[in-house]
């Protein structure tokens, strides 16, 4: 049984991080600001875990020692990033720092949902690991992208100079239960306003394109890059190498929510990227991991749990 820290766990991904770490009998402690998660998420395991409501920007309460620290914090959508960017950039780099000192101190190995946004506008195709990406240092999504690149440099040079053990995870979209409803990604827009019966928000003309991985698979992965040697380091792509334009995916969307919904086109966000799919060779061949459920089936367990959320209202 080990000691871990989950920061962001009561996210989206921390919630379903910690399920997996609880049914495995590991003391989990759970610190997040509720920046954009809800407490709602995990509070069929409160009983089981200990909750620090703390912001990973300031410095760190005492908190013993652990065995592993999982960095998830950082809003992961758009519209909550760009709400308040200078903090979403602390959160990306003070937030590490703190992190990895942390690591330093108690001689934890230490993961980071780094994210498929390091690769920016890809002008490679799908993007492999070793793509240093098209990021714009200056616009309204810099303030992740770069931040997450930063962090990704500090846990580098953290292992090289004090020697700890980091794993690195590029995460592409991800999607299921427990997305907030109301955070503006593609796939819990889609699927609430077809609910809904409302039109389905189309930006641009819906020809970019997505990977969408199902939350499921995404856990299995972060799972075994934590178990691997200490001279995995990453980084890792984990994400569905299946890719998909918007119009598409909202195509499916109707079809599973059995609605007649249509499209509402808006304008294409700046910087919108283009396209995305990760190459998964990498995760394949050092976690013998790659998604096992497909667009189709995830879609229609999220609609289930959109559905019953809609039904609650
Ligand atoms: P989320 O917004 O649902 O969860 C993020 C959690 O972090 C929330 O509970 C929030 O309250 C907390 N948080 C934010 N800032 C914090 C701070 N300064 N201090 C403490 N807690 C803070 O997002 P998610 O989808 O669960 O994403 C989790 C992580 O995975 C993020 O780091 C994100 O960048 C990364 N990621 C997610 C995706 C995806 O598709 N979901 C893709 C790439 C990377
Ligand atoms: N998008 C869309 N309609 C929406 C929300 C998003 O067409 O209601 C588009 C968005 O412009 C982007 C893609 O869907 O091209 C994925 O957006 P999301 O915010 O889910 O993820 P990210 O842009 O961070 O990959």
């Amino acid at each position: 049984m080990k000691r871990i820290l989950v920061t962001g766990g009561v996210g989206f991904l921390g919630s379903h991080l910690i399920d997996r770490l609880v049914d495995q009998g590991h003391k989990v402690v759970c610190m997040d600001n509720l920046q954009t998660g809800a407490l709602a998420n995990i509070s069929h395991v409160l009983d089981k875990i200990q909750f620090v409501q703390h912001d990973v920007i300031e410095p760190f309460p005492e908190l013993g020692q652990f065995d592993e620290i999982y960095n998830l914090a950082c809003p992961a959508s758009p519209i909550h990033y760009q709400a308040d960017p200078v903090h979403t950039f602390k959160t990306s780099v003070v937030g590490a720092l703190n992190i990895l000192e942390l690591a330093r101190k108690t001689g934890a190995k230490v993961f980071q949902a780094s994210t498929s946004e390091v690769y920016g506008d890809p002008l490679v195709h799908p993007q492999p690991e070793h793509y240093c990406g098209n990021v714009n240092p200056i616009g309204i999504r810099s303030c992740y992208d770069e931040g997450k690149r930063g962090a990704e440099t500090l846990f580098f040079d953290y292992a090289r100079m004090y020697d700890i053990e980091i794993k690195v995870a590029r995460i592409f979209n991800t999607y299921g239960p427990r997305m907030d409803a109301k955070d503006g990604r593609v796939v819990s827009n889609f699927i609430v306003q077809s609910l809904l019966k409302k039109p389905l928000t189309v930006y641009g003309h819906g020809k970019q394109t997505r990977s969408f991985c199902y939350v499921d698979d995404l856990i299995e992965g972060f799972l075994r890059l934590m178990a691997t040697p200490k001279e995995v380091t990453g980084p890792i792509n984990l994400g569905n190498p299946h890719e998909f334009t918007m119009l598409e995916l909202a195509e499916k969307v109707v079809n599973w929510t059995e609605n007649d919904t249509l499209l509402q086109f808006e304008a294409l966000p700046q910087d919108d990227p283009k396209q995305r799919q990760p190459v998964i060779d990498e995760a394949y061949r050092v976690l013998g991991w790659e998604p096992q459920i497909m667009l189709d089936e995830g879609l229609q367990k999220t609609i289930a749990y959109f559905a019953s959320k809609v039904q609650e209202r």
